[in-house]
């Protein structure tokens, strides 16, 4: 079995374009500004599609477009102007950064009002807490869903392949905030497919492609996959196995988690311009 993950966007993205309008009716224009000092292809891929679908939604993306070896300095000023600004709802920095720059510190700069990826150390202490803030969107994602497809998550055993600030440890958060119980694995995580096998979900965000095949998995498993890898002949495949779907109920790459996670990104830039209206 597919979970669809356009259907959702669709839906998701609807509901954000009525909420959006009634915030420019109050004199607001929802707006995301993206602070970014890289050429990376794989940066301007996800900026472009944010401003894509921002543009459909009437959310104004606002790209700070700095120079590929500006300095932390250089990268903070741009981060403080816009959480200054106050027609600014959302700010997020794009990775990735120049060399030698201090991430910590200039996450930090990120007003937790304006953190719509949740990605500064106090959203992370936050939801650490269970604490209301904005979580990481492409965890937000993952149990979006696993919401939308009723996949019961109390007193089942999650799995989260990966253990980064922005997606494995959010989805484990989140996981657990669920009343699951949560095993997270990384690459120094000994027999893998121990821990896969007796998952009933399993998310796996490693960024490695094919990871995870059919026989890593039991047949009555919910699969999420959220690893974004593009091969040499320029195709984007996912760190599952997509055979893994004909044994599992699958998210898959492309069509799962990813364009959910740029309506969410903008769901919560829109939900922090309402808090303000
Ligand atoms: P990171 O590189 O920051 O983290 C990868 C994690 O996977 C690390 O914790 C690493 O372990 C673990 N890992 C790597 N190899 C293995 C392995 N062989 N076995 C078990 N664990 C392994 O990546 P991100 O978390 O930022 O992203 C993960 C994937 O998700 C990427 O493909 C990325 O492109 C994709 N992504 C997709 C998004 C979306 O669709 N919306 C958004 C963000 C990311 P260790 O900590 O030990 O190094």
């Amino acid at each position: 079995m597919i979970l669809d993950g356009k259907i959702i966007t669709r839906q998701l993205l609807s509901d954000l374009s009525d909420q959006s309008a009634e915030c420019r009716e109050h004199g607001q224009v929802p707006t995301l500004a993206i602070v970014m000092a890289t050429t990376d292809e794989g940066a301007a891929w996800y900026v472009r599609s944010i401003q894509k679908t921002a543009e459909k939604c009437g959310v104004a993306v606002r790209l700070i477009e700095l120079n590929p070896t500006a300095d932390t300095e250089v990268i903070a000023d741009a981060l403080q102007e816009q959480a200054a600004d106050s027609s600014v709802h959302g700010l997020i920095l794009q990775t990735p950064l120049p060399d030698g720059v201090a991430i910590d510190s200039l996450l930090s700069l990120i007003p937790l009002a304006k953190d719509v990826d949740g990605a500064s150390p106090l959203a992370a202490g936050y939801l650490a807490y269970g604490l209301p803030s904005f979580v990481p969107a492409t965890a937000a994602a993952v149990m979006k869903m696993l919401e939308y497809y009723h996949i019961p998550l109390t007193g089942k055993h999650a799995v989260v392949v990966g253990r980064s600030r922005i997606v494995g440890k959010p989805v484990a958060q989140l996981l657990l905030q669920a009343h699951a119980t949560v095993t997270i694995c990384h690459s120094r995580s000994a027999d893998l497919a121990r821990y896969t096998r007796e998952a009933d979900i399993l998310v796996v965000a490693a960024g490695k492609p094919g990871l995870i095949t059919p026989t890593d998995v039991q047949p009555d498993a919910t699969v999420i996959d959220v690893g974004t890898n593009v091969t040499a002949d320029n195709a984007l495949v996912g760190d599952v196995d997509p055979a893994v779907g004909s044994k599992t109920a699958l998210s898959p790459v492309p069509g799962g988690i990813g364009p959910i996670t740029t309506a969410l990104l903008l769901q919560h830039t829109v939900t922090a311009a309402r808090t303000r209206t």
